[in-house]
C-alpha cells in the first residue's frame, strides 16, 4: 500500500490545530495531530516543506522504517517541532494500519489492558469557594479525579484561571502574548488551603490533582508537596522546571506526594533520567509532542521498568485526532496511570467527528477501525488559522520574567 499523497490542514475552530492527512493507493486515509499550541505554523511549514515529499512513494505499511527515516534522516534529531511532524506521520499511518487490518487500534497495538480510560477534569475557580463549587460539580458529573486550580488572592492572573469566571480555560487569549503576575510566596500561603477547604467539602473518595505550571524552585516544591500531604493528592504536576532533572532529587528527599512531569517533553531522552531514577511517579508526554504512538510506547515501556506509569497530556491544545489515538494508547498500556481530559468546544468535535465517548469519569476510544477520528476539510475550512501566543509571566514585585 503505498502513500500517494499527504496534506497539512490548518483550521481555527476555537483554538488552531494542525492536522496531517495521508492518503494511499488502496483509497485508504489516515490523520494525525501535529499541533504546538503558540506554535503551530512551524510544524504546518516542516511538514509540507521537508517532510511530505518524503512520504510519497512509500508503503504505508512501514510505520517503524518510516518513523526511524524521518527521525535519523533529519540529521536534526528531537525537539518539539520534528517530533510532532513526526508523531502527525506516525498517527496517521497507524490510523491506515488499523483501518486496513479492520480493527480500532488498540487491538493492533495489543488489546485491551483494562475497561476504559480513567480521566480527570479541570475545575477552576476564582477563588477556594468558587473552585470547591467547580469540583464538586465535576464529581456530580462522574468524574473519579480532578484537576482543582484556584485564582489566588492578591494575583490578578492565574494560570488555568480563563477571563469568563474561570469557566472557560483559555490560556492562548490574545493576538500577541498577555502578561499575568505571579508571587511564590502568595501562592504558597493559599495553596494547602484550597486543598484542605476541598477534602473537607469533597471527602476523600475522589483523586485530585493539581499543576504548578513550572513556578516553583525545587525547594519551595519540596516545601508545598510536604504541606499538602495530608491531602493525599493524586499528584502535583511541573512543580518546578525539568531542564535541570537534578532538581528533583531535592523535592523527592522531602515528600511523599506524587510527582508528574513531561507535557513539554518530546523524546524517551528527555523522560531517561527522571523515570530511570525514579524522581517521578507519572510520565505527561503525549501521542502529539513525542513522536507519536510508536515513541510513546517505548518511553512507556521504559517507565514500566520502575513503575512509573503514564499520565498523558490531553488538554485542548491537542486536537481530538491526539486524544483519540491517545485513548487506544491508554486503554492497551500496562502501566496507564490516568489520561487529561478538557471537553473541546462543539466547534471542534463538528470539525473532528470522533467515536470516543466520555461515561462516569471513564472515556471509551470506540470500536471503529483505525483510530476513530476524522476531519470534516470543507467545515475546517470555515476556519482560518488565527494567530494566537501563550502568555508569559512576571514576577509582581519587580517584573521580572518568570516561568509560565
Ligand atoms: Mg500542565
Amino acid at each position: 500500500m503505498r502513500i500517494t499523497n499527504a496534506r497539512v490542514i490548518v483550521c481555527s475552530p476555537g483554538r488552531n490545530f494542525v492536522t496531517l492527512k495521508i492518503e494511499t493507493d488502496e483509497g485508504l486515509t489516515g490523520i494525525g495531530d501535529a499541533t504546538l499550541n503558540g506554535r503551530e505554523l512551524a510544524v504546518a511549514a516542516y511538514l509540507e516543506e521537508h517532510v511530505v515529499p518524503c512520504l510519497i512513494g512509500r508503503d504505508a505499511h512501514q510505520i517503524e522504517d518510516i518513523w526511524q527515516y524521518l527521525y535519523k534522516g533529519a540529521y536534526w534529531r528531537r525537539g518539539p517541532v520534528t517530533m510532532s511532524a513526526i508523531a502527525a506521520v506516525d498517527t496517521a499511518l497507524w490510523d491506515i494500519k488499523a483501518k486496513a487490518a479492520n480493527m480500532p487500534l488498540y487491538q493492533l497495538l495489543g488489546g485491551k489492558s483494562r475497561t476504559g480510560v480513567m480521566v480527570y477534569g479541570h475545575a477552576n475557580g476564582t477563588d477556594i469557594e468558587h473552585t470547591v463549587d467547580e469540583v464538586l460539580r465535576y464529581a456530580e458529573q462522574g468524574y473519579k479525579a480532578i484537576r482543582a486550580q484556584s485564582g489566588v488572592p492578591g494575583l490578578d492572573k492565574v494560570y488555568g484561571i480563563g477571563k469568563a469566571g474561570a469557566k472557560v480555560y483559555d490560556p492562548a487569549d490574545s493576538s500577541l502574548p498577555g502578561e499575568h503576575d505571579w508571587s511564590t510566596e502568595k501562592y504558597l500561603q493559599f495553596v494547602p488551603k484550597l486543598f484542605e477547604r476541598v477534602r473537607e467539602k469533597l471527602g476523600f473518595e475522589h483523586h485530585l490533582l493539581h499543576d504548578v505550571h513550572h513556578r516553583l524552585t525545587p525547594i519551595e516544591a519540596a516545601r508545598l508537596g510536604q504541606s499538602l500531604e495530608p491531602f493525599k493528592l493524586f499528584w502535583i504536576e511541573d512543580p518546578t522546571p525539568a531542564e535541570n532533572q537534578e532538581a528533583f532529587k531535592l523535592i523527592r528527599q522531602h515528600t511523599t506526594t506524587p510527582i508528574a512531569v513531561g507535557e513539554i517533553f518530546n523524546s524517551i531522552w528527555d523522560c531517561k533520567d527522571l523515570i530511570q531514577n525514579q524522581l517521578i511517579d507519572y510520565i505527561r508526554t503525549t501521542v502529539t509532542h513525542a513522536g507519536g504512538i510508536t515513541h510513546l510506547r517505548r518511553i512507556a515501556d521504559l517507565a514500566a521498568l520502575h513503575q512509573v506509569r503514564t499520565g498523558s497530556h490531553g488538554a485542548t491544545d491537542l486536537s481530538p485526532v491526539c486524544m483519540g489515538a491517545a485513548l487506544h494508547f491508554d486503554l492497551w498500556v500496562p502501566n496507564f496511570g490516568i489520561q487529561e481530559y478538557m471537553k473541546h468546544t462543539e466547534e471542534t468535535d463538528a470539525v473532528f467527528p470522533h467515536a470516543y465517548t466520555f461515561e462516569q469519569g471513564m472515556l471509551y476510544p470506540g470500536d471503529v477501525p483505525g483510530h476513530g477520528v476524522d476531519i470534516d476539510e470543507k467545515l475546517a475550512a470555515k476556519y482560518p488559522y488565527d494567530r494566537k501566543y501563550l502568555p508569559v509571566n512576571r514576577l509582581q514585585h519587580d517584573g521580572t520574567l518568570w516561568n509560565w
